[in-house]
């Protein structure tokens, strides 16, 4: 993967005047009563819009929103998408009531260089989510080039996020190129030693993204409830936590060939331990292996937060995923927010790369305040865990040339 960056064309690099630019971005925004409710996503790709547009090309913006399910759904039109993209650029984008046939045709044939559009929900086909070559190939046609700018839908290898670029010359847009710079710079060829921390409630639903860490990271620093299923596999009581049994044998896996591979991990020493799963409710802190047979950890104690600490305190990169505890309730997001801190604290002196992703994860630095300080925080959910599970994501590869 580490090659992966050098294999990739950028938009700069592409002579776009007068051409038509089919750019994927991913607007799957959030809606209620047919209004866009936070403009994120929207104000991320503004720049590239933009710059494009001022470049001269024929900019047409293709996206998906929510799960039509290959049916034309009325309240799933992109129009009002379009009209808010329209407000955050200042400038007109064109809705075109299709995405292929002859309303896409014309509309598109009607616009000029440095004009704006956007194609109606390309999920309106199921061709789109099936890859299908006969649905691409009447995107393509409308196109000049393709532009991915969407990383969080590249896990997929749909026909707008794989199957054009195989059709059409394929550039990598500003977005795309960040997140796979910053992944790659944490992962893949990072500044060592290089530490994990990776948190959440279960095993169960990380065992891919554990054992590829295992071979790829210095320190693997395992918190949140999935800890749990780790001390109950060493043999320590966890009380009402909760836990795994049955993944016992996956975490011993996971604890042996980390160790073969040289890969220390590292679980809490200590633990706070609530008497129910509330906010505020009543708890303590104990040493982990005699927690009381009532209590239910519910987040990492102070001992633990300290070695934390001084463990990043002594490497050069950190890639984090999910919480050390259950942030969301009073006062059980005090170690996730601690080691953040730190984490921020040691990444504004320049002596720390910090790259965090998930959505979970991404609420839990938000509210610790470090999002800005962060090297880069990825909202890209499920793209972002399987490239931490290490698998290749078929947007990314069919970008990468030769
Ligand atoms: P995930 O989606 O796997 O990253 O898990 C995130 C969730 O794990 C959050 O909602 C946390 O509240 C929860 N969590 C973290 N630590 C614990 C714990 N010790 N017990 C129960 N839930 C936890």
């Amino acid at each position: 993967m580490s090659d992966l960056l050098s294999r990739m064309r950028g938009i700069e690099d592409a002579d776009v005047a007068g051409k038509r630019v089919l750019m994927r971005a991913d607007l799957n925004v959030p809606m209620k009563d047919g209004n866009v409710t936070d403009t994120t996503r929207l104000d991320r790709v503004v720049p590239a819009i933009r710059s494009l547009s001022e470049r001269g090309a024929k900019v047409i913006i293709l996206t998906h929103f929510g799960r039509p399910g290959g049916k034309k759904v009325p309240e799933m039109t992109l129009e009002p998408v379009a009209a808010k993209l329209a407000q955050q650029l200042g400038k007109p984008v064109r809705f075109i009531a299709d995405c292929i046939g002859p309303v896409a045709e014309a509309g598109i044939a009607a616009l000029k260089d440095g004009d704006i559009a956007m194609l109606e929900n390309l999920r309106f086909y199921a061709g789109e989510t099936g890859n299908d070559p006969e649905f691409t190939a009447q995107l393509a046609k409308n196109g000049d080039i393709y532009v991915s700018d969407a990383f969080s839908t590249s896990h997929r290898a749909h026909a707008s996020t794989e199957g054009l670029a195989h059709l059409l010359p394929a550039y990598a847009g500003p977005l795309m190129m960040a997140e796979i710079t910053a992944l790659a710079t944490a992962l893949d060829n990072p500044k060592r030693p290089v530490a994990a921390i990776v948190g959440g409630a279960k095993v169960s639903s990380k065992i891919t993204v554990l054992v590829n860490l295992t071979k790829k990271v210095d320190v693997l620093i395992i918190g949140g409830g999935m800890a749990n299923t780790f001390m109950y596999a060493k043999g320590q009581a966890v009380g009402k936590s909760l836990c795994e049994p049955d993944y016992a044998d996956t975490a011993k896996e996971i604890m042996a060939t980390a160790k073969a591979e040289g890969c220390r991990i590292m679980i809490p020493e200590d633990v706070v331990v609530a008497d129910e799963f509330k906010p505020n409710a009543k708890n303590a802190v104990y040493a982990a292996d005699n927690v009381p047979e009532d209590g239910m950890i519910l987040d990492a104690g102070p001992v633990s937060v300290e070695t934390v600490e001084a463990e990043l305190e002594n490497c050069k990169t950190l890639i984090w995923n999910g919480p050390l505890g259950a942030f969301e309730m009073e006062p059980f997001g005090a170690a996730t927010f601690a080691v953040a801190k730190k984490a921020a604290e040691l990444t504004r002196a320049g002596k720390l790369i910090t790259v965090g992703g998930g959505g979970d994860t991404v609420a839990a630095l938000n509210i610790a305040g470090v999002s800005e300080d962060f090297t880069y925080i990825s909202t890209a959910g499920g793209a972002f865990l399987e490239w931490m599970e290490g698998k290749e994501l078929p947007g990314v590869m069919a970008l990468a040339q030769g």
